[in-house]
């Protein structure tokens, strides 16, 4: 029974992009869990999914106009008209004032707005709509305002949303479209209706399959971006995204951050003598080594070949100096030949050494590390004070 079970979830995964691991699947279904780069990249995403679809609804709500030029009556084409440059007005406004943030919440509030213009314009229509007869050609037309929930549950799924999201968005849509059979209730015809109503179901449910679906190729490729293969520390390009977070964070609580820029001493003479292939092991084990010593909510990264950045939150000058201790005390591993491998270390601290940006925070502890090795590598720099040596 098991067996069988792990041959479905193979099956089931393989088909999946990037092998979807066991534990992300559960952040298929809720946000919850989602890693802070994850949300950041996904409310990016979802805040541009609903610029473009803001801009196209912006384009074709109007320009429909003319067709309801032609087959209504005049008194019912103004009132439309009206209703279709209120909501162009506010798609454009949409579009013109929402740039994403990175902020989960930001990209909600877009979607929100999205879909509340066009459920306002759904309501207002069928209203207006309610209160003529309309036959042939015009009745077709007319009957066409009722698909537009339809088009607006089938639009979710460009967003890669979880499941717990989809169903969010698609309540309201669900209990709009309810708002407006009752409305009509002196023409209620309840068998069209009831089918109408389990077709928006359906679309609804692949419409959240399709967004996990995007989730799930959103996971797979921002797990494979944020970790540099060799080590599995941040790449450089997360690092400096979550660089750019906590110098913010840290700015605005008035809370210490410090970075530590650490180069590996003589580490192309280990390529030269031992190969590349014995440089590369002992990158894995420096970076192994220091893994080991580091607190919740330090983060590693690997800045360039054999640099590296370690980020340390509410950590301030002395608290980095003393952990840089430790890890020396520790040690780095030792070089093919046995010799201890040692490493040049700058410290910066973002409120001390008065940096108005990570990126400066990050150019101060460089040049630390660089008289660090003047200085005779295998120690640390840290603000003004003399290298410290071992
Ligand atoms: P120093 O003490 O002054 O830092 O000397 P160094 O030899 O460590 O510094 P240098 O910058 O001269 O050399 C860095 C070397 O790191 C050069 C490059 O070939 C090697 N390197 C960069 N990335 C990798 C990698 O992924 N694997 C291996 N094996 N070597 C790498
Ligand atoms: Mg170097
Ligand atoms: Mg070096």
């Amino acid at each position: 029974m098991n067996h069988f079970a792990d041959q479905l979830w193979q099956r089931l995964t393989g088909i999946m992009p990037g092998e979807l691991q066991q534990a992300e699947l559960g952040w298929l279904a809720t946000p919850m869990q989602h890693q802070t780069l994850l949300a950041r990249r996904r409310a990016t995403l979802i805040v541009n999914r609903v610029r473009l679809f803001a801009f196209l609804f912006a384009l074709l709500t109007p320009l429909w106009s003319v067709v309801d030029f032609v087959v209504f009556p005049f008194p019912l084409w103004i009132d439309l008209a009206f209703m279709r440059f209120a909501a162009c007005a506010a798609f454009a406004s949409l579009l013109i004032y929402y740039r994403p943030s990175g902020n989960l919440f930001d990209a909600y509030r877009a979607m929100a707005i999205l879909f509340a213009i066009p459920t306002v314009f759904y309501v207002a229509s069928r209203t207006v709509l309610g209160s003529y007869q309309l036959t042939g050609i015009s009745a077709a037309i007319g009957a066409g305002y009722a698909f537009l929930p339809f088009v607006l549950l089938a639009g979710l799924s460009i967003f890669p949303l979880t499941l717990l999201e989809s169903v969010v968005v698609a309540s309201p849509i669900l209990v709009a479209q309810l708002v407006g059979g009752y409305l009509s209730w002196a023409a209620f015809d309840w068998p069209s209706f009831a089918g109408a109503f389990w077709l928006m179901m359906l679309i609804t449910a692949v419409s959240s399959l399709a967004g996990m679906s995007q989730l799930a190729f959103m996971i797979a490729l921002v797990r494979q971006a944020i970790r540099d293969p060799l080590t599995g520390t941040f790449s450089r390009r997360s690092g400096e995204e979550l660089l750019d977070l906590q110098f913010i964070i840290a700015k605005r609580n008035n809370l210490p951050l410090s970075v530590a820029f650490l180069d590996i001493d003589h580490f192309k003479s280990i390529n030269d003598s031992f190969g590349h292939e014995a440089g590369d092991k002992v990158l894995i084990d420096f970076t192994s080594f220091i893994g080991r010593n580091l607190r919740r909510g330090d983060t590693l990264v690997r800045w360039g070949g054999e640099e590296f950045l370690l980020v340390m939150t509410n950590t301030d000058r002395s608290q980095a100096e003393a952990a840089m201790a430790r890890l020396r005390a520790a040690g780095f591993g030792p070089r093919p030949d046995k010799a201890p491998l040692t490493a040049s270390i700058g410290i910066a601290e973002c409120g001390i050494d008065q940096a108005g940006d990570w990126k400066s925070l990050v150019d101060l502890a460089d040049q630390r590390m660089y008289r660090a090795k003047q200085g005779g590598r295998d120690r640390v720099v840290s603000g003004e004070a003399p290298a410290t040596t071992a």
